[in-house]
């Protein structure tokens, strides 16, 4: 692969120059579409760090925030603008979100907003399942424990229930 952290790309959505940014919490750099749209171009495994919603995309999201970018066709196929080659388009995250990934280097391109769609959509997901837990663990695990039915229930359903199912099946 490329080497591209002293190289300036060109975005693959509207042409400009992309701005890179280094992020110290995570010892990289990104590039970022500050004159254009808005889209933000993450080497491979970059985004890994940002796209869960306790990860500290702040910087990011303070570069972006309040600006007004260029507009542009989100369906249209993109180039990897360090491989030169058709990008393809991928499912991110719990929310829906298309992205452009680059097959040969790993690359991955976000529109502007996606990478807050992608960790909200995250969140909302982690919610759903805490939910999910809570009922389970209130309905049915409960009951199964038995002897621990009356104890009140701590504020992480989540660790309360993979721990009563641990205990549980310690026992066995
Ligand atoms: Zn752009
Ligand atoms: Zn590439």
């Amino acid at each position: 692969m490329a080497d591209n952290q002293e190289l300036d790309l060109i975005c693959p959505a509207c042409g400009k120059t992309m701005k890179k940014v280094l992020i110290p919490d995570a010892g990289i750099n990104i590039d970022i579409c500050l004159d254009g749209c808005g889209g933000i171009f993450f080497d491979n495994r970059e985004l890994d760090k940002f796209d869960e919603p306790h990860e500290n995309a702040e910087k990011i999201m303070k570069l972006i925030e309040g600006r007004t970018f260029k507009k542009v066709e989100e369906e249209e196929v993109r180039h990897c603008p360090i491989c030169n080659v058709p990008m393809v388009k991928m499912g991110a995250g719990a929310g829906g979100v298309q992205i452009d990934v680059c097959n040969t280097c790993g690359a991955k391109f976000l529109d502007n907003g996606e990478l807050l769609k992608i960790r909200e959509g995250d969140k909302a997901d982690i919610t759903k399942v805490d939910a999910l837990l809570n009922t389970l663990y209130q309905e049915n695990l409960r009951s199964v424990i038995g002897e621990n039915a009356d104890r009140p229930i701590v504020s992480s359903p989540r660790r309360q229930f993979f721990e009563d199912l641990a205990n549980h099946f310690l026992r066995l």
